[in-house]
């Protein structure tokens, strides 16, 4: 009998394999194993964020497709916790166990021409693009899309990685050579009112369900702090988890995707890219709302009824980034004699600049007042309690 052919419900005692080893798999480990289930993780790489909380830690390439097969014959269903997952290996675990969500969706929002191309033939709003594989393709590109405009490969960026400014002509040059790819894609540069993210799930049986509109600010194109709810109005609330919906279909999504926008001045919402996974910006559902996005994407790929998604209150999420610790280690004890908020770390050996080690939340009465509270919070962290600018200063 093949895995097509077994019970649609995933049942708790069941063990859940996942693919990557960072800390959304750790989350959601820790969201599984709270709920009876098993976790078993695949990466390259041990002692990892999501090995040091699961039952077993594989440690092999992903490019090993037989050891993906043995992972894959060991698990009632695979997930991934990031995008960068070769498709063969995708394809190699299918054989034993099902993929949720599906190889095909990968396969398409892991690659920004792919997404984009999907998106815009699906009738979805995305920024102005033009493909580029050669510096006379950009040239070309800058004439249609104007400047200023953002360079971008089209594959394997994240966090700003991989992607290059553009304000004057004469930086085409430059900013090719930086980007070394053969494909990328030249993006209008948009003068955003603000950023926003909605984190929605779709079940085996197809139903849906949505956290809101969760308000995102960056600092050199890594996500610093999110607030919920956003303070937006309620048409764009409307629309932004209208068009969540609309992707979740139209990608057959079975887990939880995150769809990030830019909301222009007027109001417009613009998709700048898909996550087929929990998000950075939907950490604050973990001890703001009544499900956490880990639990509903462990319900969806289970065949399980979705959760409820309320947020028990206003509550913003400072990301805790290795900058943090050149000074020396955090003072902890300080972050957590703020009695609302939560300590979150990732057990990362080795901190880096810009490297995601930990984060804290804060519920309160307002969106203000919690952001307020995560970001003092944060800020008393600094051995030396100084606070200097970003990315610990305060945002809007
Ligand atoms: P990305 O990795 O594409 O999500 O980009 C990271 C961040 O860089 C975004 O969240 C924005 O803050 C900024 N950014 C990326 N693309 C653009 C764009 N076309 N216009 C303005 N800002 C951008």
């Amino acid at each position: 009998m093949s895995h097509r052919d077994g019970p649609r419900v995933i049942e708790p005692g069941a063990t859940i394999g996942v693919l990557g080893s960072g800390q959304l798999g750790r989350m959601f480990a820790i969201a599984a194993r709270r709920m009876g289930y098993r976790v078993h993780t695949y990466s390259p790489d041990d002692d990892t964020p999501t090995g040091q909380v699961a039952d077993r830690e594989w440690q092999a390439s992903y490019d090993d497709l037989d050891n993906v097969r043995e992972f894959a014959r060991g698990v009632a269903v695979v997930t991934f916790e990031f995008e960068n997952i070769p498709s063969a290996t995708v394809l190699a675990a299918t054989e034993f166990a099902p993929v949720r969500p599906s190889g095909e969706v990968l396969y398409v929002t892991q690659h920004r021409l792919r997404e984009k191309r999907f998106l815009c033939k699906h009738g979805f709003p995305v920024v102005p693009f033009e493909a580029v594989r050669s510096l006379e393709d950009l040239s070309t590109a800058i004439g249609k899309i104007g400047l200023p405009a953002v360079l971008k490969t089209a594959g394997w960026g994240y966090d700003g990685k991989g992607q290059s400014k553009l304000t004057k002509a004469d930086d085409a040059a430059a900013a090719w050579q930086r980007l070394s790819t053969n494909e990328a894609v030249l993006e209008a540069f948009v003068d955003f009112d603000c950023e926003v993210s909605v984190i929605a799930a779709r079940g085996l049986d197809g139903k849906m369900a949505d956290f809101g509109v969760i308000h995102n600010a960056h600092v050199n194109h890594i996500l610093d702090v999110s607030v919920a709810p956003a303070d937006v109005p309620p048409e764009v609330e409307r629309e932004a988890v209208r068009i969540a919906y609309g992707v979740l279909e139209a990608l057959g999504v079975v887990g939880v995707l995150c769809v990030e926008f830019f909301v222009a001045r007027d109001g417009r919402l613009m998709i700048n890219e898909l996550a087929p996974r929990p998000h950075n910006s939907g950490h604050l559902t973990f001890d703001g709302c009544v499900t956490s996005q880990f639990e509903q994407q462990l319900r969806a790929i289970c065949g399980l009824p979705l959760g409820a998604t309320s947020l028990l209150r206003p509550v913003a999420m400072a990301n805790l980034l290795g900058d943090l610790w050149q000074a020396g280690i955090p003072q902890w004890s300080a972050a957590c004699a703020f009695p609302s908020v939560k300590l979150h770390l990732y057990g990362k050996e080795q901190s880096r600049p810009g490297r995601k080690m930990g984060h804290l939340t804060a519920m309160a009465d307002s969106p203000m007042d919690a952001r307020r509270t995560v970001v003092a919070a944060r800020n008393a962290l600094r051995p030396s309690g100084l606070v200097e600018g970003p990315p610990f200063a305060g945002h809007r």
